[in-house]
């Protein structure tokens, strides 16, 4: 019994939301994980909940920030002259994506998936999301970080958006040459909300 209400507390303490692979090894044994290629610990679980916690509250902060505020200067700095509007009505898709649903399956360092300066990734299709080392590497806060990893995949599920550029200043750049393709750009949103929400986490 011991042994069961064991399980029960991990079960429990494991991120909401995401389901528990079946057959992992670990449970019913009693014994502590082991790490197995491609497949999330529970401690890779909670940093990844945790992500998207800290992601939703950012995103939040930012569409109240612009709210307030239609000609905030991070506005433009990553989204140049794009309609406000455009691009709230996405940061609102990724905020109700990202409060309402997690992916129907989690996969952490899966060999073969991770190339050099990957951070995560989402499957088309199926909707199931990837985290590399650079990804549980990262730090809360600043430039590609946790949760700006976060909504920066939920932005490819949520609202469509694209891969144009990668990197702060080439982002940067797209919003001076080409806001429109800013405003369809993934890292576009993810250092917008990086910029303007950060103040939710403190
Ligand atoms: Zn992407």
């Amino acid at each position: 019994m011991r042994l069961i209400i064991w399980v029960l507390a991990l079960l429990l303490s494991a991120a909401p939301g995401f389901a528990q692979a079946p057959g992992k090894p670990g449970f019913g044994g009693g014994k502590p994980e082991t790490e197995q290629p491609g497949v999330c610990n529970v401690q890779q679980r909670q940093l990844i909940e945790q992500a998207f916690r800290d992601a939703l509250a950012m995103t939040r902060l930012s569409i109240q920030r612009l709210d307030r505020e239609p000609n905030l200067p991070e506005f433009r700095r990553w989204f140049g002259t794009a309609p406000v509007q455009t691009v709230r009505g996405n940061l609102v898709l990724i905020a109700n994506h990202m409060a309402t649903q997690r992916p129907p399956a989690l996969f952490c360092n899966p060999p073969n998936a991770c190339p050099q300066g990957r951070f995560a990734f989402v499957m088309t299709g199926s909707g199931g999301m990837g985290f590399c080392p650079l990804f549980f590497n990262a730090r809360n806060d600043g430039f590609d970080s946790r949760p700006g990893i976060v909504v920066h995949e939920i932005s490819h599920v949520a609202a469509r958006t694209r891969d144009i550029v990668y990197s702060p200043s080439r982002a940067a750049t797209l919003a001076k040459d080409d806001p429109m393709s800013a405003a369809i750009n993934a890292d576009n949103y993810e250092y917008f909300v990086e910029t303007t929400g950060a103040g939710a986490l403190r």
